[in-house]
């Protein structure tokens, strides 16, 4: 159980018991933001530290910016469930969690006040500059887990957290009314270039050249992080060029092939 803050910025711990240990030694190299999806932050850490739950994060952000950590950043917290990122299928292991209140898109999806994004960036900030995460290991639940999550989805201000240095981002292409795209059940090279650069990437998607239906929850995905103007889960130029930007604009030496 936890005893003492990680991080300067907690105002609370809350121990949860839902945690293990980090597999194969595994260190924390993503840091995985969520939105919590209940209606409020005092449900969700109830929740999360319930065991009947099995479910957990490191810290729960409420909507005024207040921080509560609930288990060790050294321990595995149990938030990310089956996923995977660039190869790797233990997002929990190699992984730090942050619940952000939000009552989610079930419940009007209402957007994420200042104040709360404040303490987010201040947190994010915290974690990344001790454990060395780059800037393009700082994902959405969706990122990892694209077919099950929507989470902390396409109202969540990436942008804002790119100027404060956090996280890897690019201005999105501008959307065209008049370019629909590509969608499910499209074939072609142009598909399979689309798939190879979100590969490469991280994504979990496999470059058939066929746009099934995991490719277009990836394409969701991708949109609801790095475009989010239209989130359509179809292939325009606008999502295909903000991609190509994003890719080019990552260190070489990141680059899966
Ligand atoms: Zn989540």
């Amino acid at each position: 159980m936890i005893e003492r803050p990680d991080s300067p910025v907690v105002g609370a711990l809350h121990p949860s018991a839902n945690f293990g240990e980090r597999k194969g030694g595994a260190i924390p190299s993503i840091l995985l933001l969520h939105y919590t999806g209940v209606e409020s932050a005092a449900k969700a850490i109830s929740w999360l530290s319930d065991p009947v739950s099995e479910v957990s994060c490191h810290y729960v952000v409420d909507e005024a910016g207040f921080v509560t950590q609930m288990v060790a950043e050294a321990k595995r917290a149990w938030h990310a469930g089956a996923g995977a990122w660039a190869g790797d299928t233990d997002i929990n292991s190699s992984s730090i969690g942050i619940e952000i209140q939000n009552v989610g898109h079930a419940a009007g999806y209402p957007p994420f006040p200042d104040r709360q994004i404040a303490a987010v960036i201040a947190l994010c900030r915290d974690i990344v500059a001790r454990h060395h995460i780059r800037a393009e290991r700082v994902l959405a639940h969706s990122d990892v887990a694209p077919s099950r999550k929507i989470d902390p989805g396409e109202r969540f201000p990436w942008a804002t957290l790119a100027a404060a240095g956090i996280g890897h981002w690019v201005p999105p292409a501008p959307v065209r009314a008049d370019d629909t795209g590509v969608g499910l059940g499209t074939s072609g090279p142009f598909v399979a270039e689309m798939q190879t650069m979100l590969r490469n990437y991280g994504y979990a998607v496999m470059p058939s050249g066929h746009l099934d239906t995991a490719t277009e929850f990836v394409i969701t995905a991708f949109q609801r992080h790095f475009r989010p103007a239209r989130v359509d889960g179809r292939i325009d130029q606008s999502t295909f060029a903000t991609l190509q930007a994003l890719s080019a604009a990552l260190p070489a030496e990141t680059m899966i092939t």
